[in-house]
């Protein structure tokens, strides 16, 4: 080491071994930049390897013989030119093998290229003292030259080896360590080197002065400063380009990334947005088609194919609406040539509402709005059960829901309309007599039943041109049109009241109903068609109040009539709450002993203004307003209150209303008026007319039948006068029967009522029921009736009906042998 640096601080200029040691760092830090771009190029790596082989090469040489200008051996020093070219090519040559090597890929080879170039420097420096030539000779220290080579191409191998490995390390660290290589091979090779002066010694011809090697160096230093400077440039260029392209491709794989996440967003925003069209669309209750301006299929919904039973595979869009409905035709769906959906030129209706109806009976409504780029957008929809339910609500506002007749308010419109035209037409108001009854006792099932029927009843009587209608409850009207033909008004009505007279079969039971009519007659002059209804209304009443069962044509004072039977029934309702009531009796008398078996209940009304009224001018009213009910349940309980104060052996007969068995409850009334009276039920006779037996239905019969279980007697009332009394007999077991006193009437003289009274007393006997003759008035009579077997008689002829008060008076008469002891005596 000493030698190394006595060698360099007094054989050596300081200020050139400064600018060899300048060179060499610059030489290296060019060379290991072109390596460094070799490494980085592979299309340009042999240019740049050959310019680090030609920059480290000339570098290396530069460095030797800057170095060699400081050498200060004291001897001048001249150098043989082709040893010296050679140790520059060698140098060059050897550099260029390095750096080839050191681009090798395995761990070994950059520190392998060092080595060569380490060995380069070595050969290059060895050759160059070789072309020294001075006066004198040169003894080498071994020691030295071994470790010169060992410290040159130890540190350019590492020096390589750091480039390659260490790809973030600056380029200077390297060249540091490559350029300390170099110079420590140079300057420990110099001290190597000991200089003995020879006097003899002189400069060859063909050799390099100093002076000529200061030139060659510089230019070859200037050459490297210029390959330098350029690579400096041009590796900056390239860096400056290269992070432009990194900046563009950057920016580049930015906005690609940018785009592609924008475009996914978008496609899915889309996606998204086809998906709710298609889901809302799918989803819609109405069918949705949509066409172009050239008639063909933009798009649709799962209704519209629905709707038409249009197969998917047929809806894709394009396809001509033409094709389409073509098919549905051809398929039957549709019963129309035309496509319902095809836009008709000039056709003003074509955006209009349009229905079509369907061969299976839908009926689809559809509207057509033009589209703003052409074409048109259809809506359809399935208003069938729509339609439906506005018929059937019109129908029900029109008609009557029981009967399906049309209701007042239409029977108004038709009065209205056949008004105007100014005609004779007549309106019939027509009421059935015994419903409520029947509605009563047989329930509503029943009264529905014959109210359907009477509506067919008089539809089978009208005409074409006539209306039927029904009023409410069991009122019904005509509006009968044709008045000058065969069918006149009268004639028409008496049909009707005929036809409802005639008994209403259900399920095997029979019904006798029974109707009146009331007639008005238009042109009425002054007379609206509401005045006409009420005026055929009126006349109904007093069809109803004279005689049931017939009819009557409007006349003038009728409706004071009506106001008459209106105030009855005010005053009624007053007669119960104040009491007007009384009960009278009426003897039965037994033939056979001569004495009173019993009497007949028979209310009477004390009128505060009209005095005493019989039941034929109130009982009617009372049960069609259903005032009967309270009525006779006075009646029931007055009776047997009257009766027990009578000797045992003589009963009293009550009057019962058929509104009475089902709404009374008259078992229960029954029982009560018995108890309360304390009258045993044996003296007890409840008399029913036919109208309580207008059927058999088993309910009736187990009322009469508990009510006959409780001990007490029922009568048939009034046998004769209705319909099926011989059915009713078989079906009860009755204690009585009554014969109607119509029959009585007759029974002298005219041999048809005999023969009826005849059977009914024989019919009696064989059924084991007693007898009683009604309406008695004379002895002659009396007599008839005695003769055929009658056993009770009840009649003017043994007592008209009188007041409770007289009723001892009367038993005194007949029961206590005076009526018998009298008759004896005359
Ligand atoms: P009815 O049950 O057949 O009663 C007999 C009717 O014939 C009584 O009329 C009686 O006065 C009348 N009469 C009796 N003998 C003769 C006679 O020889 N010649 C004539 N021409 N008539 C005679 P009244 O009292 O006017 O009663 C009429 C009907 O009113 C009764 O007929 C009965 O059906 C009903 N009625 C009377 N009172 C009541 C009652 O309290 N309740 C109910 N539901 N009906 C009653
Ligand atoms: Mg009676
Ligand atoms: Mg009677």
């Amino acid at each position: 080491m000493l030698r190394v640096y006595t060698c360099i601080a007094h054989q050596h200029n300081f200020l050139f071994v400064v600018i060899a040691g300048m060179i060499c760092l610059l030489a290296t830090l060019t060379a290991l930049s072109a390596f460094q771009q070799a490494v980085r190029e592979a299309s340009r790596r042999a240019t740049f390897i050959i310019v680090a082989a030609l920059v480290s090469g000339l570098g290396i040489w530069s460095t030797h013989f800057i170095a060699m200008l400081a050498y200060e051996p004291g001897l001048s020093i001249s150098y043989d030119v082709s040893r010296t070219l050679l140790s520059v090519l060698a140098a060059v040559v050897i550099c260029g093998i390095g750096w080839t090597v050191a681009l090798g890929k395995r761990p070994f080879m950059a520190p392998l290229g060092g080595a060569i170039i380490g060995g380069g420097v070595g050969t290059m420096h060895y050759l160059g003292m070789s072309a020294v030539k001075l006066a004198g000779y040169i003894i080498w220290d071994h020691n030295l030259v071994a470790a010169s080579l060992i410290l040159g191409i130890g540190l350019s191998a590492m020096a390589a080896w750091l480039q390659r490995r260490e790809s973030t390390l600056p380029v200077w660290a390297a060249g540091s360590v490559l350029a300390l290589g170099i110079c420590s091979l140079h300057f420990v090779a110099m001290a190597a080197a000991v200089i003995y002066p020879l006097r003899t010694s002189g400069v060859a011809v063909q050799s390099l002065d100093s002076q000529s090697l200061a030139i060659g160096v510089t230019v070859a230093a200037l050459s490297i400063m210029g390959v330098g400077a350029g690579l400096v440039m041009f590796d900056r260029r390239l860096a400056a380009a290269q992070l432009a392209e990194a900046r563009q491709r950057a920016a580049l794989a930015d906005q690609i990334v940018h785009s592609t996440a924008e475009r996914n967003t978008l496609i899915e925003k889309l996606r998204y947005q086809a998906e709710i069209s298609t889901a809302a669309l799918d989803n819609m209750a109405q069918g949705l088609s949509m066409y172009d301006s050239q008639n063909r299929l933009i798009t649709h919904n799962r209704r519209y194919a629905e709707l038409y039973g249009i197969n998917e595979e047929l809806l894709t869009p394009g396809t001509p609406v033409i094709e389409i409905w073509e098919r549905v035709v051809a398929d039957g769906t549709i019963l129309q040539s035309r496509s319902i959906d095809i836009p008709v030129i000039g056709d003003e209706d074509w955006l209009k509402e349009h229905e079509v109806t369907l061969s299976d009976g839908r009926i689809i409504k559809f509207q057509r709005q033009p589209l703003p780029a052409g074409g048109w957008v259809a809506t359809h929809e399935d208003v069938t059960e729509a339609r439906r339910t506005n018929q059937q609500i019109a129908y029900l506002a029109a008609h009557d829901a029981l009967t399906g007749l049309p209701n007042r308010a239409t029977f108004s419109t038709y009065l209205e309309a056949y008004a105007k035209d100014g005609r004779a037409f007549a309106v019939h108001t027509i009421d059935l007599d015994r419903f409520k009854e029947v509605n009563d006792t047989l329930g509503h099932a029943v009264g529905d039943e014959i109210l359907r029927s009477t509506a067919v009843r008089l539809l089978e009587l009208t005409g074409e041109n006539d209306v039927v209608t029904r009023l409410g409850g069991d009122e019904f009207a005509v509006l009968q049109w044709d008045v000058d033909g065969l069918v006149t008004p009268a004639a028409f009505a008496d049909r009707i009241v005929k036809r409802l007279a005639e008994p209403f079969e259900f399920k095997g039971h029979t019904v006798i109903i029974g109707a009146s009519v009331g007639i008005s007659l238009a042109p009425e002059s002054g007379i609206c068609c509401e005045e006409l209804l009420m005026m055929s209304d009126l006349a109904l009443y007093c069809a109803k109040d004279e005689s049931r069962g017939t009819y009557r044509f409007f006349e003038r004072g009728m409706d004071s009539r009506l106001c008459e039977r209106r105030q009855l029934e005010e005053d009624l309702r007053v007669a119960i709450t104040e009491g007007q009531f009384e009960v009278y009796y009426q003897p039965l008398l037994d033939v056979s002993k001569g004495t009173i078996t019993s009497f007949e209940a028979l209310v009477r009304w004390h009128h505060p203004t009209r005095g005493l009224v019989q039941p034929a001018d109130f009982i009617a009213t009372a049960e069609d307003t259903g005032l009967i009910i309270p009525i006779g349940e006075w009646v029931l309980r007055q009776a047997c209150r009257d009766a027990i104060n009578w000797p045992n052996d003589v009963g009293v007969a009550v009057n019962v209303s058929p509104a009475q068995f089902k709404r009374g409850d008259l078992i229960a009334m029954t029982m009560s008026a018995l108890t309360a009276a304390g009258l045993a039920p044996e003296r007890l006779e409840l008399e029913i007319t036919e109208a309580v037996l207008l059927h058999d239905e088993a309910w009736v019969q187990a009322a009469l039948k508990r009510i006959a279980a409780l001990g007490v007697r029922i009568a048939m009332d009034d046998f004769g006068t209705g319909y099926s009394s011989l059915s009713y007999l078989r079906a009860f077991p009755f204690n009585k029967i009554k014969i109607d006193r119509s029959f009585i009437a007759d029974i002298v003289g005219k041999s048809d009522a005999l023969s009826i009274v005849q059977a009914t007393i024989q019919l009696s006997q064989k059924l084991g029921m007693e007898i009683t003759a009604e309406g008695v008035e004379t002895a002659e009579q009396m007599n008839v009736l005695v003769e055929e077997g009658c056993t009770t008689v009840q009649g003017y002829h043994v007592s008209r009906p009188i007041p409770v008060s007289r009723v001892a008076e009367l038993l005194r008469f007949y029961n206590t042998g005076v009526h018998t002891s009298a008759r004896a005596a005359g």
